[in-house]
């Protein structure tokens, strides 16, 4: 059985007083005991996070990382850093790394390595643009960013990741996929954990992500191998986040 993890990515939006003000939303009002909830915030803000979290059912996360441990890497944050501040996952390639900031498979091998050597979990991101969905290439560069990493981790590291689909056509466009069509890619990256190992296949988070919300979220969390969300824009908006939590839960 997995647990629906439901992780708002905040990108570089948010304010102290708006993870305040999360913090005492999330206790006035609770998160599902079935759901596991989780917050991708700006590296600045987790340390006050820790805090503000300190009782309350919700993670906390990093956005990216830098792969070496230490040196002189002037604006680069490390995986021990991270967790230092209260991090226990880290996101890893997602669409706005790949493509604002030039990181590539290699890259996000490494990063996804020292996540894992600090012990935090990397939430691997993995999707297709327009243009490779509309040239029927979806399936071959998911599964392709997806063994990109997987071939290259060993067996107890694969089962410590977390893998997000977002078609980058879908995220932050009020486009989301449809529950078939994000369904059909889940099962696909499902399958393709099976050929590694089918406990590894069964046992793995597979989130959608890509303009998720409210109204939208309980459709896509119905899907049999959609295990929760990565949300952006909506999970800037406690109630949205909230209500997205309940429609997992
Ligand atoms: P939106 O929910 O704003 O489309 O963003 C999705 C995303 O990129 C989450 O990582």
């Amino acid at each position: 059985m997995r647990t629906p993890l439901i992780a708002g990515n905040w990108k570089m939006n948010g304010s102290l007083a708006l993870v305040d003000s999360f913090a005492r939303a999330f206790a006035e009002r609770g998160i599902p005991a079935t759901v596991e909830a989780a917050l991708m915030l700006p590296a600045p803000y987790l340390y006050a996070a820790r805090q503000a979290f300190a009782e309350l059912p919700v993670a906390l996360g990093g956005q990216t990382l830098y792969h070496q441990t230490s040196g002189a890497f002037t604006g680069e944050v490390s995986a021990s850093m991270l967790g230092d501040c209260g991090a226990r996952y880290v996101l890893v390639g997602h669409s706005e790394r790949r493509e604002l900031f030039g990181e590539d498979d290699a890259e996000v091998l490494a990063r996804v390595k020292a996540a894992l050597a600090a012990e935090l979990t990397p939430v691997l991101c993995v999707g297709e643009t327009l243009e490779e969905r509309d040239a029927g290439r979806t399936e071959a560069v998911v599964l392709g960013q997806l063994a990109a990493v997987f071939d290259a981790l060993a067996a107890d590291e694969r089962s410590r990741v977390v893998v997000a689909y977002e078609p980058v056509w879908a995220i932050g466009t009020g486009r989301t996929a449809t529950p078939e069509q994000a369904q059909q890619v889940h099962a696909a990256l499902r399958a393709h954990l099976a050929t590694y190992d089918p406990t590894l296949a069964e046992g793995l988070r597979l989130l959608y992500g890509g303009s998720m919300k409210a109204a939208n979220a309980a459709e896509l969390l119905a899907q049999p191998d959609i295990d929760g969300g990565l949300v952006g824009g909506a999970s800037l908006q406690v109630d949205d986040f909230l209500a997205i939590c309940q429609s997992a839960g």
